[in-house]
């Protein structure tokens, strides 16, 4: 059998670039607490990302948790099921009742047509997902957020170096969370980001990140320990230098896995956005059965035996968690429960052979016959 393809791998740079990014540490026993590598990135990441602020936190579980925290929020948020946990657990974990949207069919986004109705006077925020890189559509969320004076934290976990028509991702809304978790398109090992503009909001976060730890002598918040270290920033530091190099191999990859899968009945793929520069970081396909002629199941099963690794990715969706205990009905949002129980997610890597796409997609098509 051939070697086991996992469904993805961590970006790394060559090991010298890496010790000698960090080799100064032994200098200056500097490791942690907003050093030198730690602003350098800060720095940099202003710039590839196209944003006036960020603030690096230890990942983007925490950059939601605590946005939501700085900007302190009481009453309803409004979001999707068609997420990673985080998203999720960050708006509940900050004793906010989260509000489910169901999803846009083609972008997996937040349905913005279905979102106005779900506004009521105890809606606070609303905290949309850029799904597999896809743009949510940010012109309707902005003008619904202005209407009723609401705050708007995306999770830009999976958007990382996206533009929209020209402008940085996280350039939108309130503020925009980043993961840079070891399987994202750019990693620190662990890791995140907030971008906003607002620099009181800033303010807040750096505080939250350090205890709520204000100045010498004064705690003005209930903070947490959310600091990125300075290993972690210099991972970052190495990898930012690579990552327009990463993101034009993970082209390559998408374009193969569309030539095979592109028009095929019952398979649907990610929509191909206009106005977005995107980052290739995901490759969704939805099997439709009675079209295609296998199941989503089927399929996984199938490229499993071959020793490829896809991702139920994302299934179950989070309002059918049982850590919630039946409180949600997902009955509100078919679209994102039809999606979940479809979808898989692709092999995807900067490094991954071309011929390897090539064995993944002659496995999955021939789950039809
Ligand atoms: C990865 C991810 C997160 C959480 O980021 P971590 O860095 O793993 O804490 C949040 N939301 C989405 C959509 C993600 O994919």
């Amino acid at each position: 059998m051939a070697d086991t393809i996992l469904v993805t791998r961590s970006s790394i740079p060559a090991m010298e670039e890496y010790i000698e990014e960090i080799a100064s540490m032994w200098e200056t026993h500097w490791l942690t607490n907003m050093g030198p590598k730690h602003k350098d990135l800060q720095q940099q990441l202003c710039g590839y990302l196209g944003v006036e602020n960020v603030e690096l936190l230890t990942n983007g579980h925490m950059a939601l948790e605590l946005t939501l925290q700085a900007m302190n929020l009481q009453g309803e948020v409004i979001t999707t099921p068609f997420t990673f946990a985080s998203t999720t657990h960050a708006i509940v974990r900050n004793g906010l009742t989260p509000v489910f949207c169901d999803i846009d069919p083609i972008t997996f986004t937040m349905d913005t047509d279905k979102l106005e109705k779900l506004v009521t006077d105890r809606t606070c925020a609303i905290m949309p997902v850029h799904v597999y890189g896809n743009v949510c559509n940010v012109e309707e969320i902005d003008r619904i957020a202005k209407k009723y004076n609401l705050k708007v934290i995306y999770d830009a976990a999976h958007t990382f170096g996206e533009t929209y028509q020209g402008k940085g991702i996280g350039s939108y809304g309130d503020a925009s969370c980043f993961s840079f978790h070891a399987t994202k398109v750019f990693n620190t090992i662990e890791g995140g980001a907030v971008c906003f503009t607002d620099k009181g909001l800033g303010e807040a976060l750096y505080d939250l990140k350090n205890f709520g730890i204000h100045g010498q002598e004064e705690v003005s918040a209930v903070g947490a320990n959310a600091k990125m270290n300075e290993f972690c920033a210099a991972m970052g530091l190495c990898n930012l230098r690579h990552v327009e190099e990463e993101i034009g191999k993970r082209k390559l990859v998408v374009e193969r896995y569309r030539e095979h899968l592109e028009n095929v009945p019952g398979i649907q793929l990610n929509a191909v956005q206009p106005e977005v520069k995107p980052n290739y970081a995901y490759f969704p396909a939805i099997f439709e059965e009675k079209q295609f002629g296998a199941s989503r199941e089927e399929v996984f099963t199938k490229l499993a035996e071959n020793g490829v690794s896809a991702r139920k990715y994302f299934y179950p969706l989070t309002n059918t968690f049982t850590a919630f205990h039946g409180q949600f009905d997902v009955n509100e949002t078919p679209t994102a429960l039809h999606i979940s129980k479809r979808v898989l997610t692709l092999p995807l890597y900067a490094d991954l052979e071309l011929e390897d796409v090539d064995r993944i997609c002659k496995i999955i098509l021939n789950c039809k016959n």
